[in-house]
């Protein structure tokens, strides 16, 4: 910046050229005085010089000072900020045009009138007087305040008061600036909405959660977390529209709100939420109990008949953690585990880390395996127990990962399901296992019955109707040679998913199985609308038979099968015990080791040969 050098040089030439003038102009009566001689000469000469420097001084300070404030009045005068001077008693004597456009006023009408002109009635006198003890003690204030213009608009600005003193410290002038923040506060409202609300359901989202879970721990208020998926909202989503939608949600919230005293909601995702609620829960049992009645009435039909189905993880504060993230990360441990292990809820429990561990390096593991070829289908027969032949296989995934080593389908299908790898999967399994039939086929005299299992997570948007019917035929197989074999609790929970492609399916002429069966609870009338063909009892049923168990159980669930005119097949089976047990009960198929374990694609095809 050479502004103050600039004019510093400036003056300074002034100043010599004014100097040099006066010594020529001395000069120059110096001569004409040795010329003519006037007496007195000399002392009239130097008044008349201290004279004319006094005049020139005076000027120059004068001209100086008024420039300055002619500089000053264009800066305010150009300023967006308002300006408004008072006087000793408070009386404006300035106001800049920016504070007469904005409030409406000329400057005449304000002229003489104290700011209190200004005065919205939004802030009480106590406000007023803080700002005045301010400007006593330290000379100036600054702060937000809400103004009223003439027309009766408010309008919020910041203010800064300043004080203009004397030598003596005597009060001149009060210098007020302010700028209106109106627009900007609604730009900061618009800003926190879209930073602290889900811009759809204009719920508040995971930030405003986390801020407020802080707010709670700093105030050390005890609450209770869930966080909460509805499972079932591809099924609703196809059904019911938005607006049904978000209408149960909000009778949702008024149930809860009916049995909470106090509620917070936020969306964390899709179909996702958190709740924070304050109920006096001293023990783990009032835990349980409260976090089991609120995923009940979350899960009660509302009035559109809407029904959801949800998978929640709770904790509370201060018992399972102290900082708000903490408690947010073990949260949604909770609920990622309880979501793989199909529950309606589970309570935070220490050990949920190592578990979770454990799933990402599987995760990270099956995204390598995908890409390495690293699964394979074994076959392990289905015989028929009328002629003792093998009529058919179930196909059943391994892996054997390049760094993991053999991990089991019962570990890596639930973490490939949560992973959206089920899908890709899935299609493996089925192009490989109906590609393979052919080569069974052409052994065998009649076709070989090939079993799939199939997830959940695979039908609907996922596909596995299409890519099924696409296989069998490309491969060229009959529909009816073909089973989807679906686990009872996955059938019974979600039967509202898979129901439309499962019909599809069968009309189709594929058979579609209950697979551990027994183990889902399905009601005797549900199985009866259900679309099925095959009951696979669970093999947990002829576990220990005869020694520990005295089949009649079994007995009593194979003649309800028969009974619905399903067919029944019984897996599990180890022993010749069991197998004569599974043919005098009148039993249609079995399939366990006493036959043969999953086998190779090879080995089955010697089996097959030699049957
Ligand atoms: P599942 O469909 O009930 O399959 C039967 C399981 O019991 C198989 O375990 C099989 O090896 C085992 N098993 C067969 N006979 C006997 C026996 O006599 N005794 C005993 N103790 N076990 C026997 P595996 O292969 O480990 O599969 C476990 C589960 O993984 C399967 O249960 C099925 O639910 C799932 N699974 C396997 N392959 C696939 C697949 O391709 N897709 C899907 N979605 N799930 C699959
Ligand atoms: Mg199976
Ligand atoms: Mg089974």
């Amino acid at each position: 910046m050479n502004t103050g050098r600039y004019f510093f040089h400036d003056r300074l030439r002034k100043i010599l050229l004014v100097l040099g003038g006066v010594f020529f102009v001395l000069l120059a009566l110096e001569y004409l005085y040795a010329r003519f001689k006037v007496p007195e000469f000399h002392s009239t000469l130097v008044t008349f010089v201290i004279f004319l420097g006094a005049l020139v001084l005076v000027w120059r300070i004068t001209k100086e000072a008024y420039n300055m404030f002619r500089i000053a009045e264009r800066i305010s005068d150009m300023s967006d900020d308002g300006v408004v001077v008072t006087d000793r008693q408070n009386k404006i004597v300035y106001a800049n045009p920016s504070v007469l456009n904005t409030y409406g006023y000329s400057m005449e009408e304000l002229r003489g009138r104290t700011p209190n002109v200004f005065k919205s009635g939004v802030h009480d006198d106590a406000f007023y007087r803080e700002m005045w003890r301010s400007i006593h003690d330290k000379g100036a204030w600054s702060g937000e305040i809400w103004d009223v213009k003439k027309n009766g608009d408010h309008l919020l600005k910041t203010l800064h008061i300043d004080t203009i003193k004397d030598k003596k410290g005597n009060t001149l002038y009060h210098l007020a600036v302010h700028s209106d923040i109106t627009e900007m506060k609604a730009l900061e409202a618009e800003r926190d909405l879209l930073a602290n609300y889900d811009q759809e359901t204009k719920l508040p989202n995971k930030r405003y959660l986390l801020r407020r879970m802080k707010a709670l721990i700093a105030e050390e208020i005890p609450f209770q977390m869930v966080l909460m998926k509805v499972r079932n909202s591809v099924y609703l989503n196809d059904r019911y529209t938005k607006e049904e939608y978000t209408e149960s949600f909000n009778e949702l919230r008024k149930r809860l709100n009916a049995d909470n005293d106090e509620i917070f909601y936020a969306q964390i995702d899709t179909e996702f939420f958190a709740f924070l609620t304050h109920k006096n829960v001293e023990t783990q049992d009032d835990f349980d109990h409260h976090v089991r009645s609120f995923v009940d009435l979350c899960e009660k039909p509302f009035s559109s008949g809407m029904r959801f189905k949800i998978t929640a993880g709770a904790l509370r504060f201060p018992k399972d953690g102290h900082g708000a993230e903490d408690l947010y990360n073990k949260a949604m441990v909770t609920f990622e585990i309880s979501a793989a292990e199909q529950e309606r809820y589970l309570l935070y429990k220490h050990d949920y880390h190592k578990t979770l561990s454990r799933e990402h390096v599987l995760r990270d593991a099956l995204y390598e395996a995908l890409k390495n070829n690293e699964f394979s289908v074994r076959y392990q027969p289905i015989v028929e127990l009328a002629s003792d032949k093998i009529v058919g296989c179930e196909a059943l995934l391994r892996w054997k990962s390049a760094t993991l080593g053999e991990v089991s389908p019962e570990e890596f299908l639930p973490v490939a399901d949560k992973y959206g790898y089920v899908h890709e999967i899935g299609t493996f399994v089925i192009e490989q296992s109906l590609q393979d039939k052919q080569t069974f086929d052409k052994e065998s005299q009649t076709p070989l019955y090939m079993s799939v299992n199939a997830s959940v997570s695979q039908f609907g948007e996922q596909g596995l109707k299409s890519s099924l019917l696409k296989a069998i035929e490309t491969y060229n197989h009959r529909a009816q040679d073909v089973c989807v074999e679906i686990t009872e609790s996955r059938f019974v929970e979600d039967y509202d998913v898979l129901n439309k492609d499962l019909r599809d399916l069968r009309r189709a002429g594929v058979h579609v199985s209950i697979d551990d069966f027994g183990t889902g609870y399905s009601s005797l009338k549900r199985l009866q609308e259900m679309e099925v063909d095959t009951l696979k009892i669970d093999q947990s049923f002829l576990k220990g038979y005869p020694e520990k168990n005295d089949g009649d159980l079994l007995k009593a669930m194979v003649q309800i099968g028969k009974s619905f005119a399903f067919r029944v097949v019984v897996e599990g089976v180890e022993t010749k015990a069991q197998h004569e047990f599974l043919v005098q009960n009148g039993c249609d198929r079995a399939q366990g080791y006493y036959y043969a374990k999953p086998l190779l694609k090879e080995t089955f095809l010697e089996q097959i040969k030699n049957s």
